[in-house]
C-alpha cells in the first residue's frame, strides 16, 4: 500500500467502492473483504490525516456508519452509501477550502445521532456563505446571518441561459457536477427539467391506507424493538413518533443485523433523526386500528415546505446516480421563485386563447409544485401543447421550404401513363395503384419537389407505382433511383424492373456492396454520364462516388428500415428530386402527423384481385410433426413453403449456425426426398442468388432461412410460411414475414409454432409477463390488417420503440406523449400549419420566442437523426 495518500487519495479510495455498490444493487460486492472492513480503514486513515477536526469528525462518522453495512438490508445499505457520498462531499469541499473549514461552518453532513443538525447534504455547507441568497422558503433558515434576498422583479430571464452551478459561488457542488446526465446544462434546462409523478403533501390525519404522501412534522420520540429473529439474525424495528398540528404518527424503518451485538439503543443510519427536529418526510402509509404508520422512504430536516397547503402535490424528478431528490426541489423550486413571475410567454395571446392554453408562467410552477391535479393537468396542457407545436412548426417550416414553388422540376409524363404502364403487363392495375399514380403524376408535374409517402400493405404492388414514376422521371430526360435496405430485395427489385423497363426503352443497372469494384466504377461513370437512366440499389447508392446527371427522382422501399439522414442523402444525390418514400408496414396516425410529419401520405387501401386471406394458425411445438407433414402435402400440391428459424437478435452468425443446424436436420431427417434450401444473412452474394434462383425456378421446395427473407421475397407460387419460436419476433416482423405468402390466387397459409405456454387462447389475468407475447400471437391469428396490426404493436410496444422511432428524427419530448395524446397533437398540428400560412418564417415580433423555440426544436431533429 502507499505511504503518502492524500485527503483526495481517500475520498477516491472511499468514493469508488461506494458508487459501484450503488450501481450493483447493494448486494455488497464491492470490496473483497465486505464494505464494512474495507471503508472502515479507510476512514481511519482519513481520521488521522485530516486537516480539521470537522474533517476527522467526518471520516470517523463514514466508518461509524459503514461499520453496519455488511449486515444491513438493502434499504440500510442504500441509506448508508448515500450519507457516506454526502460526507465525501463535505470532506472534499473542506480539503478545496481549508479557509472555510477552519471557520467552523461545515457542520458535518453525516447526521449522527448526537448533533441535530439542519445542513442536509447538498453542497458543503461552509461553502455556501457567498452565495447568492435562496428564496426557497425554509432554505434558509439556518443562515441568518446572509444578506437579505435581492427583489425579485429584477431577475432576468436571460440569466436562465447560464449553466447551473448550484448554491455555490466558488466551485459547484459535486450533485451540480452530475446534471448533465439527466441532460442538464443551463438554468433553463433545469427549470424544464419535469417531475415524473407526484406525491401529495398531506396531513397525518387526511392520510389514506398505502399511500405515498409527504408529512410534515416534529419528532416526538424514538423506539427501537426486535421485531424478528432468523438464524443468527435479528429484524429490528426504529420507531419515530412524529406529529403534526392535526395529529400523531409512528414513521418506521426495518434493519436486520446479526444477534450477536448488543441492542443499539438507537441506530442513527435510518432515521437519523432527533426529538424537536422540523422534518419532511416521504414514505408509505399503513393505517392500523387507530393508529397511523409511515414507512420511511427519505426525509429532510430542510423545511422548504412552509408554504405548502395540505393535499398539495410534491414533484418527484427523474433522479441520476448521486442527485438526490432533495436536492432537485430545492434547485427548482429556487428557481421558480426567482423566475417564473417574470417568464417570457412563447404562445401569442391570440394562440392561447384560442386554445384555452395556461400561461408560462402559471405552467411552470404548477408542473412543478401544482395546487391540485387540475392545476398539473392544465400545466401539462399548456406545456405538452407547445411542444407538439414546435414540433409542427418544424415539419410544416421544413415542410415548406422543401416544397417551395420553383425548386423542383416539372416533370410531366408522356402520353397517358398508366395506360403505358398496363400495356406491358398480364393484368390491369388496381384501382388504388392508379389512383396513387394520378396523385404522383400531379406533385410531380408541379414545380414544387414532391415529398410523398406511399404506404400498403405487403403485397397491395407497390412496386409497379414506383415503376410508373420512374418512368415519367426519364420520360423528361432524368435519371431514377431505387433504394431497398437489403441485397436480397435490391435484387429482387432489379430482377423486376429489368423484365419491364427495357420495354419502354429503358435500361436499369444495380449497385449493391458485392459488386466488383472494377464494375462497380463502370456503373459509377455511366450513372454519371447519365448514359444509365434507373439504378437499383442499396446503401451503396448514396456512397460517396455515385453521382448522377440530372436525378429527377428517388424513391426509397421500405422506408422505416432508414433513417431520416439516409432519406436525405438519396434525395442530395441531385438536386431537389422528387422524392417517393415506400412502407409496407401502416403507420399509425400519430407517427403519421409526427415523424412522417412532414411528407403527403398515399395508401394503397386495395389488394390486387383474387387474392385470399392468409390462414394463420399457431401450433404448440409438440405438433410440429403436423406441420411439417402439411408443409409436405403442399409440395405435393406443386407449392413451395419458407421455414423461418428462431431469430437470434444479438448475434447474426449464431443465427446463422442455427439455420444451417436446422436445414441439416429437415434435409436429412424430415425431407430427405424433397429438395431444401438454406438463406441466410452470412451467406455471399453469389450463394444468396443461386440460392434465390432456384427458389424462383422451383428447384427448390422448402427454404430454410432466417429473418432476411422479411421484406421483399416475391415467389408467388410459396403459400406456407412456417415460423419456429415465433414467440421471439415483433408483431411487425411477423406480419411482414406473413406477407411473404399468399402472393397468388392459391390458399396459403402461416403457421406460428411457439412453446406451449404462449398459447394464445390463454388469458391469465394480472401481471403475466407471458401474456404480451400471446397477445401478439393472438393478434396475428386474428388479424390480417396491417393497419390494425400496427396499431396494435404501438400499443404493445409504445412509440419509443416502434421502428425504433428515435432513430427516425423525434425528439424526446419532456411532457408530450406520441401515443396517448393523440388530440392534442393534432390540435397542435393545426394550429402550425394555420400559424405558417400567415406567418411562413414567425418573422413577426409576437413570434419571436415560437421562432427560437422552433429553432431549437429543428436542432434537436438533427441531432436525434442517425
Ligand atoms: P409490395 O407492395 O409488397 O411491394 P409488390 O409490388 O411486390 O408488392 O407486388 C406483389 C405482387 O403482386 C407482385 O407479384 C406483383 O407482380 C403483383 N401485382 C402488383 N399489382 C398487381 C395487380 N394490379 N394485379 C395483380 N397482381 C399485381
Ligand atoms: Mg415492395
Amino acid at each position: 500500500m502507499r505511504g503518502a495518500e492524500t485527503i483526495r487519495d481517500i475520498v477516491e479510495r472511499l468514493e469508488k467502492p461506494l458508487r459501484l455498490e450503488a450501481k450493483r444493487g447493494y448486494a455488497n460486492r464491492s470490496a473483497i473483504n465486505g464494505l464494512s472492513a474495507y471503508a472502515g480503514e479507510w476512514a481511519r486513515k482519513g481520521e488521522h490525516l485530516g486537516h480539521t477536526p470537522r474533517m476527522r469528525e467526518q471520516f470517523a462518522a463514514i466508518g461509524r456508519q459503514l461499520a453496519g453495512y455488511d449486515v444491513a438490508d438493502v434499504q440500510a445499505r442504500e441509506r448508508m452509501v448515500a450519507q457516506a457520498l454526502r460526507a465525501l462531499e463535505a470532506v472534499r469541499a473542506m480539503d478545496d477550502d481549508p479557509a472555510a473549514a477552519a471557520q467552523g461552518q461545515a457542520e458535518p453532513a453525516v447526521r449522527g445521532g448526537r448533533a441535530p443538525s439542519g445542513a442536509a447534504g447538498e453542497a458543503a455547507p461552509g461553502r455556501e456563505a457567498g452565495r447568492p441568497p435562496s428564496t426557497v422558503p425554509g432554505a434558509t433558515t439556518k443562515q441568518s446571518t446572509r444578506p437579505p434576498r435581492t427583489s425579485r422583479a429584477g431577475a432576468d430571464w436571460r440569466e436562465l441561459d447560464a449553466p447551473y452551478e448550484g448554491a455555490s459561488k466558488t466551485k459547484p457542488a459535486q450533485w451540480v457536477g452530475r446534471l448533465p446526465n439527466l441532460g442538464i446544462q443551463t438554468k433553463r434546462d433545469l427549470l424544464f427539467h419535469f417531475p415524473r409523478d407526484y406525491v401529495p403533501y398531506r396531513r397525518i390525519t387526511e392520510v389514506h391506507d398505502g399511500e405515498r404522501v409527504c408529512l410534515r412534522v416534529t419528532a416526538v420520540q424514538r423506539d427501537v424493538s426486535v421485531v424478528r429473529r432468523s438464524g443468527r439474525n435479528l429484524v429490528r424495528r426504529y420507531a419515530l413518533e412524529v406529529a403534526d398540528e392535526t395529529g400523531k404518527a409512528w414513521v418506521t424503518s426495518f434493519v436486520s443485523g446479526p444477534s450477536g451485538r448488543r441492542l443499539a439503543q438507537w441506530n442513527p443510519l435510518t432515521l437519523p433523526y432527533d426529538p424537536g427536529a422540523k422534518l419532511f418526510l416521504e414514505g408509505t402509509v399503513k393505517e392500523w386500528y387507530g393508529s397511523v404508520e409511515l414507512q420511511y422512504l427519505d426525509g429532510s430536516t430542510d423545511i422548504w415546505a412552509d408554504d405548502l397547503a395540505p393535499g398539495q402535490l410534491v414533484p418527484v424528478y427523474p433522479l441520476t446516480e448521486g442527485v438526490y431528490q432533495t436536492q432537485l426541489r430545492r434547485a427548482i423550486k429556487g428557481l421558480l421563485d426567482r423566475y417564473a413571475r417574470d417568464a417570457p410567454e412563447t404562445l401569442p395571446e391570440p394562440l392561447r386563447r384560442e386554445h384555452r392554453l395556461a400561461g408560462i408562467g402559471e405552467a411552470l410552477v404548477n408542473i412543478h409544485w401544482p395546487r391540485d391535479e387540475a392545476a398539473m393537468a392544465r400545466a401539462r396542457h399548456r406545456l405538452a401543447f407547445e411542444e407538439f407545436l414546435a414540433l409542427q412548426l418544424a415539419l410544416a417550416q421544413r415542410k415548406s421550404e422543401r416544397e417551395a414553388p420553383g425548386l423542383g422540376m416539372r416533370l410531366v409524363p408522356r402520353g397517358d401513363l398508366i395506360a403505358r404502364v398496363e400495356e406491358k403487363l398480364p393484368f390491369s392495375l388496381t384501382g388504388a395503384q392508379r389512383r396513387v399514380i394520378g396523385e404522383i403524376v400531379n406533385d410531380m408535374s408541379s414545380d414544387r419537389p414532391m415529398n410523398r409517402l406511399l404506404q400498403g400493405d405487403v403485397g397491395s404492388g407497390k412496386t409497379l407505382v414506383a415503376v410508373a414514376a420512374m418512368i415519367a422521371a426519364v420520360d423528361n430526360d432524368c435519371q431514377a433511383a431505387l433504394m431497398a435496405p437489403t441485397e436480397i430485395l435490391a435484387e429482387q427489385h432489379y430482377l423486376v424492373l429489368s423484365k419491364l423497363l427495357p420495354s419502354f426503352g429503358i435500361n436499369v443497372e444495380l449497385l449493391i456492396g458485392a459488386v466488383k469494384k472494377r464494375e462497380k466504377e463502370r456503373i459509377c461513370e455511366r450513372v454519371r454520364s447519365g448514359e444509365t437512366p434507373v439504378v437499383v440499389g442499396t446503401h451503396a447508392l448514396i456512397q460517396e462516388g455515385v453521382d448522377f446527371k440530372r436525378l429527377g427522382i428517388a424513391v426509397v422501399d421500405e422506408q422505416h428500415r432508414f433513417g431520416v439522414v439516409q432519406r436525405a442523402a438519396l434525395r442530395n444525390k441531385g438536386s431537389n428530386p422528387e422524392l417517393l418514400v415506400m412502407t409496407a408496414t401502416p403507420i399509425p396516425r400519430t407517427l403519421a402527423l409526427t415523424v412522417y410529419g412532414d411528407l403527403d401520405v398515399s395508401a394503397l387501401d386495395e389488394m390486387p384481385p383474387g387474392r385470399k386471406a392468409v390462414a394463420t394458425q399457431w401450433l404448440p411445438t409438440q405438433g410440429l410433426n403436423e406441420a411439417y407433414a402439411f408443409v409436405r402435402e403442399q409440395v405435393r400440391q406443386g407449392r413451395q413453403a419458407y421455414v423461418v428459424c428462431p431469430l437470434i437478435e444479438e448475434s447474426e452468425k449464431l443465427e446463422a449456425e442455427a439455420a444451417v443446424r436446422l436445414y441439416e436436420e429437415l434435409r436429412t431427417q424430415v425431407f430427405p426426398d424433397l429438395r431444401l434450401g438454406l438463406l441466410h444473412g452470412r451467406m455471399s452474394t453469389a450463394e444468396k442468388d443461386a440460392a434465390m434462383e432456384s427458389l424462383r425456378a422451383r428447384e427448390t421446395d422448402i427454404l430454410v432461412a432466417t429473418t432476411v427473407i422479411e421484406v421483399g421475397m416475391d415467389i408467388p407460387n410459396a403459400s406456407v410460411m412456417l415460423v419456429l419460436n415465433a414467440e421471439r419476433f415483433g408483431l411487425a416482423q411477423l406480419h411482414q414475414l406473413r406477407g411473404r405468402v399468399g402472393r397468388s390466387t392459391h390458399q396459403s397459409h402461416c403457421i406460428l409454432v411457439t412453446d406451449a405456454r404462449y398459447n394464445p387462447n390463454w388469458r391469465s389475468a394480472g401481471d403475466d409477463p407471458l401474456q404480451e407475447t400471446r397477445q401478439r400471437i393472438r393478434v396475428m391469428v386474428e388479424e390480417n390488417d396491417g393497419f390494425v396490426i400496427a396499431e396494435e404493436d404501438l400499443l404493445l410496444r409504445g412509440p419509443g420503440e416502434f421502428y425504433g422511432t428515435r432513430q427516425h428524427g423525434l425528439p424526446d419530448f419532456r411532457l408530450a406523449r406520441v401515443g396517448q395524446d393523440v388530440a392534442l397533437l393534432e390540435e397542435a398540428r393545426q394550429a402550425a400549419f394555420g400559424l405558417i400560412e400567415h406567418d411562413p418564417d414567425l418573422s413577426r415580433p409576437e413570434h419571436r420566442l415560437l421562432r427560437e423555440r422552433v429553432q431549437d426544436m429543428r436542432r434537436r431533429m438533427d441531432e436525434t437523426a442517425p
